[in-house]
């Protein structure tokens, strides 16, 4: 990633933006600290250029005192001032001496010093001494000569001195000066560091703010969005810092909570609609259709649990299943379905690792699978299988498919339940077959089926004969075992595609498509012998007598456009075989003959 402030770590950044206004404020100190010293180095010059002034001015004082006390002598010869130039003279080096010291730093003024220290000694070696030593001697000398000499020594040595002098005080001018002009630099230099400081304070606070708090109210107002449900807010750019951790961490976190939502806005529209199935099959089109656009995955199997005849059949399959698994593929034993057995999720992640279900059943040669029991109220279903690509099974895509699965098993449960109810609606329960309801529903459907193929149906009723009479004698109880085993003896004489109904009382039908009347005869013959040697048991060691039956026979369309025109014709035929002496069958006469 490209080097830029945006990159660096909050710390550094901070560091970045505090160390200008650090080092424009150490440039401060130390220009208050030079301007400290060197206020300080000016006053020393200037006290030391005073001093040399003083100290020129006492040694002229005393060079004057020492000529007059030499020109006193040579004119009155008085003792005293005999003392008085010594003195003068000692005071005046000393005074020299003072201004070597203080000239010390400064070549030239040395040297003057030197040469009006020169000029001094030689006004007593040349001057003052001999003039003196002369008078002693009690020698006449010339007092003009001696005076004018002194003097002229005396204005040599005043000049240089006040040249000296003149060039202090010029020096303590300068040296005043420069220290004004130092410290109105300074002022210039202190207004425009504030300023500068200022300027700066100002443009940082701005990179701070774009730095640091822009990316914190960015992340503020993508927070409020994202509560509010929009999952696509905007982000601070991903950059190399706390700030680009945050960012990708929030955006990942967006995207989980968007998946989230769509994995329950999408599970939710499968829960609805796999209420609104109506058969088994259409719930497994939805499973398999569901689970395929949210896993993708290679094959699902939805397996059905026969628990009475033991068995797990493949009831429906994404991909359909090779050919040699045969039409009616099957775990036979339901116990080896680790699933069901366990009643819990069954997962391998790859399959050519780790151990597989014991079933065996068409197993994948690659990559993963799942196998979770279908549970509705407690109770084991069945069973799905899901392959996918290897490693595909996180904990949170199981917790999802099973939600998936669970609410596809309670739909099953219930779709069975609805059928289960709806067919004692339409059974008998006293002999199982189905009920008047229902053979009327089913022979109106069948009618209109036949009508357009152009087809019979057969219809054939059954009345046992003299059975009130029976019941009078043996009681309620073994009439309905009686009627029971009449049921069975009618199903046994029929074909699997009949449908044998029991219309009323002791009155029973059995509708017979695609027959002729002709045809329906042989199996109301076949009835009307059977129950000749039905045996019922007695509950008592008499036998019970045997029962016979009385048949009428009609076909559809030939008796009847209607069905109650058929059920007419049918009640009329068996009156008949009643009319004429009972157990026997009676085809319906033909509409036009019963017309004529
Ligand atoms: P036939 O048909 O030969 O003319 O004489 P029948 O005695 O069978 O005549 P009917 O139809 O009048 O009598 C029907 C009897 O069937 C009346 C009733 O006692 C009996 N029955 C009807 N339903 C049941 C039932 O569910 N259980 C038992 N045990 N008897 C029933
Ligand atoms: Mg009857
Ligand atoms: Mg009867």
């Amino acid at each position: 990633m490209a080097f830029t402030i945006r990159n660096l770590k909050i710390r550094d950044q901070i560091l970045l933006v505090t160390f200008p206004p650090l080092f424009v404020l150490l440039c401060a100190v130390a220009l208050f600290f030079y301007a400290y010293w060197s206020a300080i180095n000016t006053e020393r010059a200037a006290l030391r250029s005073k001093e040399r002034v003083v100290r020129g001015e006492s040694f002229l004082r005393h060079a004057t005192e020492a000529s007059m006390a030499v020109r006193g002598y040579v004119f009155n010869h008085r003792q005293d001032l005999l003392a008085s130039y010594d003195k003068s003279v000692k005071e005046g080096q000393e005074d020299l001496l003072a201004l070597v010291d203080l000239d010390a730093v400064d070549s030239g003024e040395l040297q003057e010093v030197i040469r009006i220290r020169a000029e001094f000694d030689q006004m007593q070696s040349q001057w003052a001494l001999p003039s003196m030593d002369k008078v002693r001697a009690g020698a006449e000398l010339d007092q003009n000569a001696v005076m004018s000499d002194g003097q002229s020594r005396l204005a040599d040595i005043r000049v240089h001195v006040l040249k000296l002098r003149n060039e202090d005080e010029g020096q303590n001018v300068s040296e005043m000066t420069s220290a004004e002009k130092v410290i109105q630099r300074m002022l210039v230099v202190g207004v425009t560091l504030a300023a500068l400081l200022a300027g700066i304070l100002v443009f940082l606070t701005g990179v701070v703010t774009r730095l640091i708090v822009a990316p914190v109210l960015q992340l503020i107002r993508a927070s409020e969005l994202v509560g509010r449900g929009d999952f696509s807010p905007e982000l601070p750019p991903v950059v190399d810092n706390e700030f680009g951790v945050l960012s990708r961490s929030f955006s990942q976190m967006t995207s989980a909570l968007r998946r989230e939502r769509e994995e329950i806005a999408s599970l939710n529209r499968f829960s609805e609609a796999v209420t609104q199935c109506t058969s088994e099959l259409e719930v497994y089109d939805l499973v398999l259709h569901s689970l395929r656009e949210r896993f993708q995955p290679r094959q699902v199997i939805i397996f059905k649990l026969n628990a009475a005849e033991n068995y797990l059949e493949a009831a429906a399959t994404l991909v359909p299943l090779p050919k040699e698994e045969g039409s009616w593929p099957v775990i036979e034993e339901p116990h080896n379905c680790k699933a069901v057995r366990t009643g819990r999720s069954f997962v391998v992640n790859d399959v050519q690792i780790e151990p597989l279900c014991p079933s065996k059943f068409v197993l994948p040669t690659e990559g993963s699978y799942y196998c979770g029991p279908l549970i509705a109220g407690g109770i084991i279903i069945g069973a799905v299988r899901m392959e996918a690509a290897k490693d595909l099974w996180t904990p949170d895509r199981q917790r999802l498919l099973e939600s998936y699965l669970s609410g596809a098993a309670s739909a099953l449960s219930n779709i069975r339940l609805l059928d289960r109810m709806k067919q004692q609606a339409n059974i008998d329960v006293l002999t199982g077959l189905y009920n008047r309801r229902f053979l009327e529903d089913y022979t109106r459907k069948l009618f209109a089926i036949a009508r357009r193929r152009a087809q019979p149906v057969g219809v054939i009723m059954l009345d046992l004969d003299h059975f009130k009479s029976f019941n009078d004698i043996y009681g309620h109880e073994i009439g309905d075992r009686v009627l029971r085993h009449f049921a069975k003896t009618v199903t046994n004489c029929m074909r699997e595609t009949n449908l044998a109904a029991r219309y009323g009382g002791e009155e029973f039908v059995v509708i017979l498509p695609d027959t002729s009347a002709q045809a329906c005869t042989v199996v109301a013959e076949r009835i009307r012998k059977a129950v000749m040697t039905m045996v019922v048991p007695s509950n008592t060691e008499k036998p019970l007598p045997q029962l016979t039956v009385s048949v009428g026979v009609v076909a559809f369309p030939e008796h009847g456009q209607t069905l109650e025109e058929i059920i007419q014709a049918s009640d009329k035929a068996l009156y008949e075989s009643k009319r004429s002496g009972r157990n026997r069958v009676t085809v319906a006469a033909e509409p036009d003959s019963v017309a004529g």
